[in-house]
């Protein structure tokens, strides 16, 4: 069987994660949500999806009695990924939501509980999780190929455009840099480092409180405690272009990976050997995958369903009281 989706915000990654689907073996594109008629029309048409499968926001409860959808990929701003993933899952559908899942731990918390009850899934686009070089970089390091794993470095950002988008806008967004873009180095110290933090630091800059407004992070740096006594270092920006970049290192190896989240083709290398695993599109793999996970009960190597998403929700909280604070922020 093949996963009938629905694409819930038609923007630009909606856009891309379309395009994607065309190449999916067991995911395809059956509906769509939007609240501009214009783009139901033009996608609906692209996209070859029946009329009677687009809705707008008013209206989508209504798949609920809609056999053509199983799930609705959320790929709306961020404040909203959590009302809408509940209107998803009270109409009985599984979700599919983009990250960062919430904007805070208190609603990540709801929207699982919520969709376990519901009796649904709730996976989120951690689209680095189903990637042949992260995978082998965990698969290394989970076999020892690293020693003892002591150091990670993640910095992720890039120079955000448009004043007036709502990544720049605290209700919308949820925060700045960090709820977008620093949310992969906060998840990817966990898949690489594969423990889960047990303290955080972190310090703010800001240089352009114009554009950057009050709950809207520019630059952060921020540093995560591992029980092992591996220790994390990591920065979030929307300040700096290409910064895309993850170490990590053992005691008796590491792995070095620029662009490291990027859509890629993913670069870099071990100690031993060039990570020269097949560029496939991220999000055909990830809707291939999550098709899986949904339809055979497939097992996630690197989990993404919401317990996972939450994870990082907490850390995220952590990090900005802990620049609220300027001290050390426990997370056990
Ligand atoms: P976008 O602005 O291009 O698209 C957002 C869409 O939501 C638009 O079509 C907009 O019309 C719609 N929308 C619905 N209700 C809205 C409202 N009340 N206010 C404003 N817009 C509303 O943004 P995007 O880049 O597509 O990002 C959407 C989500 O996808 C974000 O949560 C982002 O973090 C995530 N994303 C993930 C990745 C990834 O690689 N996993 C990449 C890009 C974006």
């Amino acid at each position: 069987p093949v996963l009938k989706v629905a694409l819930m915000g038609l923007g630009s990654y909606a856009a891309r994660v379309a395009d994607a689907m065309q190449s999916c073996k067991r995911a395809k594109i059956t509906g769509l949500i939007s609240g501009t008629p214009s783009k139901l029309e033009s996608w609906s048409k692209k996209y070859a999806v029946p009329e009677a499968n687009c809705y707008n926001y008013e209206t989508y409860h209504q798949i609920k009695d809609n056999p053509d959808i199983d799930a609705v990929y959320v790929i709306t701003p961020n404040a909203l990924h959590k009302p809408h993933a509940l209107g998803v899952a009270a109409a009985g559908k599984h979700v599919i939501c983009e990250k960062p899942m919430s904007i805070n731990a208190k609603d990540a918390r709801e929207m699982v509980g919520f969709c376990e009850k519901a009796g649904v899934h709730l996976l989120i686009g951690y689209r680095m999780h189903f990637e042949g070089n992260t995978l082998k970089v965990v698969n290394m390091r989970r076999d020892g190929a690293f020693g003892e794993i002591k150091f990670f470095q993640g910095l992720s950002g890039f120079r955000i455009g448009d004043p007036n988008q709502w990544r720049l806008n605290a209700e919308l967004a949820g925060g700045g840099a960090m709820m977008d873009i620093g949310i992969y180095s906060i998840n990817g110290a966990r898949y690489m480092v594969g423990e889960e933090p047990i303290w955080v630091t972190a310090q703010e800059v800001k240089t352009d409180p114009v554009k950057f407004k009050e709950g809207v992070d520019e630059t952060i740096t921020f540093q995560m405690g591992f029980p092992s006594g591996v220790v994390a270092s990591c920065l979030s920006t929307y300040s700096m272009n290409y910064l895309d970049k993850f170490f990590l290192n053992g005691t008796n190896g590491y792995a070095e990976m620029q662009p490291s989240t990027g859509y890629g083709p993913i670069k870099g290398r071990t100690h031993q050997w060039p990570l020269d695993e097949p560029h496939v599109t991220h999000q055909t793999t990830q809707m291939d995958e999550m098709a899986a996970i949904i339809l055979d009960g497939k097992k996630a190597s690197i989990p993404v369903d919401g317990e996972e998403g939450l994870k990082d929700m907490v850390i995220i909280d952590a990090i900005y009281k802990a620049v609220k604070t300027g001290g050390k922020v426990n997370l056990v």
